[in-house]
């Protein structure tokens, strides 16, 4: 059965329970200092308060472990939220029980309450059972709109499916639906993958399953550095993955057998120091001196590789091309921001890294589709089935 969206249900009058991903950043004095995730569910709520819904929201922030912790009150995000809608949201403290219930029953049309951090429940990353039917009570329809934790199974995105008659995908979700995972099985092509970032390991599912969908991989990142070894080159004091070397060969040698091109880095900006004010020097790969560290992609790489996108009608990307947090370092990845900007291909970013490249280039409206998803959208790649998508079928 496909996942319902959220405009193919009637939720007149009914409660409908909304769980969000409202895990903002705070600074010391409790201030949101982005409220991205905020703003990417108001066409929900919009949607809801146009239908005449009652409008319960569940939310986690950080990871309290079970307990209440005053620094991860979502009480802030209430008021965000507030002067977002241009209308009160009421913030509820009480402890989920029949007192909650109470006042679920008892909301107006258009109303919106949002409870406080459900992660203070320990039984809400234990996905238990009875927590996710104390959830479910409080609703007639569960939406769920939270996609950068739809690769966990908890209470507030699994059991609680267990209990509501009428579930669906809010138009975030329905997004991510149809941008991540559509693309990936059905891309308009030459279809591309750019995949950076520190290491091999982490991503490895993520290689081996998208290699089967691409016409051509760019690899960039330390992660590269596994690779241009694998082909034989020294790469000096970069990141390497020994242990992985035999899995980067077989990774080579499949892409040549299907004929998928693989796009390594052909420079490289080195320095002798992971240091920001280390020396600097661009060398050809075949050239990497045993003190060396690579740090980003040469100018040559950045040519080639911006080449290749430009003639892509289709892009995901996940991963930085250097250690771009060092300014000296950001330019590779910068570039690839701009590339995607500049080509009107479909492209996709998902992951933190890629995700902060594209806000630092100013780039971020000219991106077909911003991923809210880390490790949900590292776990599409892998072409893993996300329990909070799935428990929605
Ligand atoms: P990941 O979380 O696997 O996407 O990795 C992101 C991290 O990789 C960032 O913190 C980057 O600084 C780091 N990174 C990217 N390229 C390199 C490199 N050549 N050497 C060291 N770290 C890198």
């Amino acid at each position: 059965m496909a996942v319902k969206y959220l405009n193919e249900i009637s939720v007149k009058d009914k409660r409908v329970l909304i769980r969000v991903d409202y895990n903002v950043p705070y600074d010391k004095e409790l201030n949101i200092t982005d409220d991205t995730r905020i703003t990417a569910t108001v066409d929900t709520i919009k949607y809801c308060l146009e239908n005449d819904a009652k409008i319960i929201l569940i939310s986690h922030l950080g990871r309290p472990k079970g307990k209440i912790n005053e620094t991860m009150t979502l009480k802030p995000v209430a008021s965000r939220l507030s002067e977002i809608m241009g209308q009160p949201v009421n913030f509820i403290e009480t402890p989920l029980g029949k007192e909650t219930i109470d006042i679920t029953n008892k909301m107006s049309q258009r109303e919106i309450v949002l409870f406080e951090n459900i992660r203070f429940y320990p039984e809400e990353e234990k996905n238990d059972l009875d927590f996710g039917k104390l959830i479910a009570s409080h609703c007639d329809v569960y939406v769920n709109d939270a996609f950068a934790t739809a690769h966990r199974a908890h209470a507030s995105n699994w059991a609680v499916t267990k209990y509501v008659d009428v579930k669906c995908a809010g138009f975030l979700l329905k997004n991510e639906i149809e941008y991540s995972q559509k693309t990936l099985e059905n891309a308009e092509r030459p279809f591309g993958a750019i995949i950076g970032g520190a290491k091999v390991s982490s991503k490895l599912d993520a290689l081996q399953n998208i290699i089967d969908k691409v016409d051509f991989m760019i690899i960039g990142g330390g992660m590269a550095f596994t690779f241009l070894k694998a082909q034989g080159y020294e790469v000096g004091n970069s990141l390497l993955e020994t242990e992985l070397l035999d899995e980067a060969k077989s990774i080579l040698d499949k892409a040549q057998s299907k004929k998928i091109e693989i796009l390594l880095p052909v420079d490289i900006i080195c320095a002798e120091e992971f240091d920001n004010n280390s020396k600097t020097e661009i060398c050809d790969i075949s050239s990497i001196e045993n003190n060396s560290i690579g740090l980003d992609i040469g100018p040559k790489s950045i040519e080639l590789f911006k080449e290749k996108i430009s003639k892509a009608r289709t892009i995901i990307w996940n991963g930085p091309m250097g250690a771009f947090e060092m300014p000296n370092f950001a330019n590779g990845t910068n570039q690839i921001a701009f590339a995607l900007s500049d080509s009107d291909c479909l492209s996709i970013v998902g992951g933190g890294d890629s995700v902060t490249a594209i806000n630092q280039a100013g780039v971020e409206d000219k991106i077909s589709y911003i991923s809210t998803g880390g490790g949900a959208f590292l776990e599409l790649l892998e072409g893993k089935q996300l329990p909070g998508i799935e428990a929605l079928k």
